[in-house]
């Protein structure tokens, strides 16, 4: 049993890590969790008695705290060795499922928040599968630079895809940001915690959007008139043309305004766009 979330410590967490002699795995993204301001930014966000899905348990520190405030945990671990150790750390509270998976393949239920302390490697593909399965609300904790990769609007250096879809779906947060010791084993880089809230989609066809920025942002400097012209040849070129959108305008510095008319007017060539994705 760990103390309560106002109590408990950084040495707390640190010995219950060192009591299971854990050889964490790089490869997994395992750096496990040990500053509780972490914890209590995550905690405090969650709605009280909502149905939590969490994604990589660890050995089940913030589910075990996700408990005293959720209806229902379901938590997702790939790791056996890990799980049997957060079958030992939860044990004892009866709102908890623990399965075993690779949370981007197995199917998720149907949930109120989605929460992750998110391994590294899995950050992108994890934030696409929210964005698909239209998780009402996420708190994530995830490498510095992808938060600003999400937050960031067009003309600055992280502008991308990942900037144009999560913010055409969600509206998103940044609540704080961690130093590397705040996790065991540091992690090479800060950890901001964001929070994403559903919101009505800027566009009908997420397909359609994500085709047409797979193939711009692959020369992000380059004018939009270059690229279409390149993978989608002049015919594309006329269709942005007579939706009003100025084909001189590097990729970068695109909004979401724009990109919507684009994609609209590349609808007829979507076949094509999709080959090339
Ligand atoms: N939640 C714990 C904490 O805060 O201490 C652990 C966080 S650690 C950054 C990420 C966890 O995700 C590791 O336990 C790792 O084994 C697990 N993991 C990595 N890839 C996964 C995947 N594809 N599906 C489910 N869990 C995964």
């Amino acid at each position: 049993m760990l103390p309560d979330i106002d109590a408990v410590t950084r040495d707390d967490l640190m010995r219950l890590i060192m009591r299971y002699r854990l050889k964490p795995i790089k490869r997994l993204s395992q750096h496990f969790v040990v500053d509780p301001t972490v914890i209590r930014d995550i905690i405090n966000h969650v709605p009280n008695g909502s149905k939590v899905l969490e994604v990589g348990t660890g050995i089940g520190v913030l589910t075990y705290y996700l408990a005293k405030v959720a209806s229902q945990v379901i938590t997702i671990e790939i790791d056996g060795k890990l799980m049997r150790i957060a079958e030992q750390v939860l044990r004892g509270l009866n709102n908890v499922s623990l399965i075993q998976g690779d949370a981007l393949r197995i199917p998720w239920p149907s949930v109120d928040v989605l929460v992750s302390n998110v391994p590294y490697s899995i950050t992108s593909p994890l934030i696409m599968r929210i964005i698909r399965e239209g998780v009402p609300m996420a708190l994530l904790t995830i490498q510095r630079e992808v938060a600003n990769r999400l937050v960031s609007g067009p003309g600055n250096d992280d502008y991308g895809r990942l900037s144009i879809i999560t913010q055409c779906n969600y509206s998103i947060s940044v609540l704080n940001t961690y130093t590397p010791d705040s996790f065991y084993p540091s992690p090479e880089v800060y950890s901001s915690l964001v929070m994403m809230t559903k919101k009505e989609p800027c566009y009908g066809d997420m397909k359609v959007l994500e085709s047409t920025t797979n193939i711009l942002f692959r020369h992000r400097n380059r004018v939009l008139r270059w690229v279409l012209n390149k993978y989608l040849g002049p015919d594309a070129v006329s269709a942005v043309v007579n939706a009003g959108v100025d084909v001189n305008t590097r990729v970068r510095q695109l909004g979401i305004d724009e990109l919507i008319k684009i994609a609209d007017s590349l609808r007829p060539f979507i076949g094509s766009i999709a080959n090339h994705n």
